[in-house]
C-alpha cells in the first residue's frame, strides 16, 4: 500500500491496480501548491467523504477529465452526476452499507459532522450526511478514514465491525476534534498498528502542528505517523506487523519512496 498525503484530508491511496483519491482538495489546498493533475494521474476511484469545498474540492474537474468511479454518499453522488460526471460510474453508499469498487470494498460509516457544499453566494447546498470510511482489501491492510468528525463511542462498533489496520485521524480541532481527543479516540476504540493525522496545518484557525496529536499517542502500540506533504510512502503489506517493516521503527514506520 503506498499513500500520499496532499494536506487537510487528501490523501492518495494505491493497492494494486486502485489508485484511489480521498477527499481530492488540491487545486485551493494551502498546503498544496500544484494542482490535481499529478496527484490525480492514472486514478480510478474518488472517494468523498462529505460536501464541504475542502474536501470535495476538485472531485468533479477530475471526474469529468477521468474515467474514475465517484464513491460517496447518495445525495453527493445525485449532485456530481447533475453537474456533469459520469452517472455510470457512481458508486453511491450510505451508513451501514458496503460497496464494491473492483479490486476492494468500502464500508460507510458515521462521522460526527455536516456535509454542505458552499456556493459562490453564500448559499448551502446540503449534501446528506458526512461519513467515514472503511477500505478492505483482498491482500492488504484495512484503511479507515475517518473523514471529519468528533470522537463518539460508537467507534468501538466500527473497530469491532472492520477491525481497521491504519487510521486516517483529523486533528486540527474548532471543525474536527482536536489532537489531544483524537488520540483518546485512537487508544480508546481502535487497534490501529499506524494512525495518520490529517486536517490540520491548512488553515490559520485550527492547529497548524500534529504535536499534540504525536504527544497523546505517545506509549501506545499505535504508531503515530506524521506524512510529509506530497511525499508518498509505501506500507509493507507482505509483513504480518508493520512494525517489522523497519527496525526500531517509530514515528518513521513507513519507507520513502519519493525523494
Ligand atoms: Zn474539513
Amino acid at each position: 500500500m503506498k499513500l500520499t498525503w496532499y494536506g487537510h484530508s487528501a490523501f492518495r491511496i494505491e493497492v494494486g491496480a486502485a489508485k484511489i483519491l480521498i477527499d481530492p482538495f488540491l487545486s485551493n489546498n494551502p498546503s498544496w501548491k500544484r494542482g490535481w493533475a499529478e496527484p490525480a494521474e492514472g486514478v480510478t476511484h474518488v472517494l468523498l467523504t462529505h460536501g464541504h469545498n475542502d474536501h470535495f474540492g476538485d472531485a468533479l474537474a477530475i471526474l469529468k477529465k477521468t474515467d474514475a468511479m465517484l464513491v460517496a454518499n447518495f445525495e453527493i453522488c445525485n449532485y456530481l452526476a447533475g453537474q456533469g460526471a459520469n452517472g455510470d460510474k457512481v458508486n453511491p453508499g450510505l451508513h451501514g452499507g458496503t460497496v464494491d469498487c473492483c479490486g476492494f470494498t468500502t464500508a460507510f460509516v458515521n462521522a460526527l459532522h455536516s456535509s454542505s457544499f458552499g456556493m459562490k453566494d453564500g448559499q448551502n447546498v446540503y449534501l446528506g450526511n458526512p461519513t467515514g470510511f472503511v477500505l478492505h482489501f483482498p491482500d492488504d491492510k484495512t484503511l479507515y478514514h475517518m473523514g471529519d468528525t468528533d470522537i463518539f463511542g460508537d467507534m468501538a462498533l466500527i473497530q469491532e465491525l472492520h477491525q481497521p489496520d491504519i487510521g486516517i485521524v483529523p486533528i486540527g480541532d474548532r471543525l474536527t476534534m482536536g489532537g489531544a481527543v483524537a488520540a483518546v479516540a485512537c487508544r480508546r476504540y481502535f487497534n490501529f498498528e499506524i494512525a495518520i493525522p490529517c486536517h490540520y496545518g491548512s488553515f490559520p484557525i485550527i492547529d497548524q502542528t500534529a504535536d499534540k496529536f504525536v504527544a497523546g499517542m505517545e506509549g501506545s502500540r499505535t504508531k503515530a505517523l506524521v506524512p510529509e506533504i506530497g511525499k508518498a510512502f509505501e506500507l509493507c503489506e507482505d509483513k504480518p506487523d508493520i512494525n517489522q517493516c523497519i527496525p526500531g521503527a517509530g514515528l518513521s514506520c513507513f519507507t520513502s519512496i519519493r525523494p
